[in-house]
């Protein structure tokens, strides 16, 4: 088991006699009511994840929780209670925002590539901010501001010209898609200027200025655990493998296969058998029927045996949503949301996504 695995375990959570504990609750006890595989999200770690983060910023600054990293309706609305925005990258997670209780003014709108159609939708329902990837874009903000009468809010994401060290994926210096590259940040400014900013002059300048921070998988990633079970076990010309019942399909992110440069494993454990001695190397490979469905390499564990449970730890953001659900049919998995000793289930087995239940909502290109 890695290290990391067992020292989450026991710092973010709890074990008792050889057993994770998730808010309290035995890991048996939540797969024994629920099945597997499956999502459990710990709500005291978000929480402790936002206090973190709120202690070390300035009272200045508002935390917007990214969508994208985890969109349940019931993590939505939890950081909406806890006075977080909400950072949308497409028209659908502005419906997922309002439908989980979000007043529109609380998004903001990201990401590049935005349609006529998505602008004129979310500014005709008063989204909160959009942040301004390109040229086009914003003259369609302007085009589509006029011909609705509304004062769009904006902030221009900027590509800046200095290189960003580190990290796998990313997103400024060189060329990119993302955001408006400085050298042109003049022409953009210009084209803003002509509806958008009048009135701006009579405030002393940046006394009404916001400060916002979008995170997302700091806010959820080590809340979520994905658990599987051992379904079968073999041994092919001296490898071990542990087949679980859930693989790639819904954690594509654990089979390395979103975007990492060097394939590592995810901090996994066998979480009915924490307190017993890594004794074999295995793969951890989940059901299907391609060589990239294999969750840990050559990964020390316990003695498995059929029935274990395996928890993939730091699975709360970009795991299930970020993953292929439909690919080999199997039912998606359900997530379950636990608080201090109770749990209820937050999306059912089977359900792709949050369908959308009011039709106003409903978003259609034309
Ligand atoms: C994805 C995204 C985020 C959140 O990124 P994390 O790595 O999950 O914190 C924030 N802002 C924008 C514009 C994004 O696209």
């Amino acid at each position: 088991m890695s290290n990391l695995a067992i020292s989450l375990a026991e710092g973010l959570f709890g074990v008792l006699q050889g057993e994770l504990r998730v808010g309290g609750v035995l890991v048996s006890a939540l797969t024994k009511e629920y099945g597997t595989p499956c999502f459990v999200y710990d709500r005291s770690v978000m929480d402790r994840k936002l206090d973190a983060l709120r202690a070390a910023l300035p009272p200045r600054f508002t935390v917007c929780y990214s969508v994208k990293a985890n969109p349940n309706s019931a993590i939505l609305r939890h950081f909406l209670t806890r006075g977080c925005g909400l950072e949308i990258a497409s028209s659908g997670e502005f419906c997922q925002a309002i439908q989980a209780g979000c007043p529109p003014e609380r998004t903001l709108f990201a990401g590049p590539g935005k349609t006529e159609a998505e602008l004129e939708f979310v500014l005709s329902r008063n989204v909160g901010e959009i942040h301004v990837e390109s040229l086009v874009e914003a003259g369609r903000i302007v085009a589509i501001s006029r011909r609705l009468g509304v004062r769009a809010k904006v902030a221009i994401r900027v590509n800046p010209i200095g290189e960003a060290e580190g990290g796998a994926m990313r997103m400024g210096g060189r060329s990119a898609p993302f955001g408006v590259d400085e050298e042109i940040l003049g022409q953009v400014l210009d084209t803003l200027l002509a509806e958008l900013f009048t009135g701006i002059e009579t405030e002393p300048f940046f006394a009404g200025t916001q400060f916002l921070v979008e995170p997302g998988r700091f806010l959820v990633g080590e809340a979520g655990i994905y658990i599987a079970r051992v379904n079968d076990i073999k041994i092919s010309r001296g490898k071990k493998f542990l087949i679980v019942d859930g693989g790639m399909n819904h954690h594509l992110a654990a089979s390395g296969n979103l975007g990492q440069t060097i394939k590592r494993n995810y901090p996994v454990a066998l979480v009915n058998k924490l307190d017993m001695p890594a004794e074999e190397k295995v793969d951890v490979v989940g059901p299907l029927c391609t060589p990239l469905d294999t969750l840990a390499r050559d990964i020390s564990l316990p003695r498995a045996e059929i029935g274990d449970l395996i928890g993939i730890f730091q699975s709360g953001a970009y795991a299930r949503s970020a993953s292929p659900l439909g690919f080999l049919s199997h039912p998606p998995p359900p997530e379950i949301w636990v608080d201090n000793g109770t749990h209820i289930l937050i999306r059912a087995r089977g359900e792709f996504s949050d369908a959308l239940r009011d039709p106003s909502l409903e978003f259609t290109t034309t």
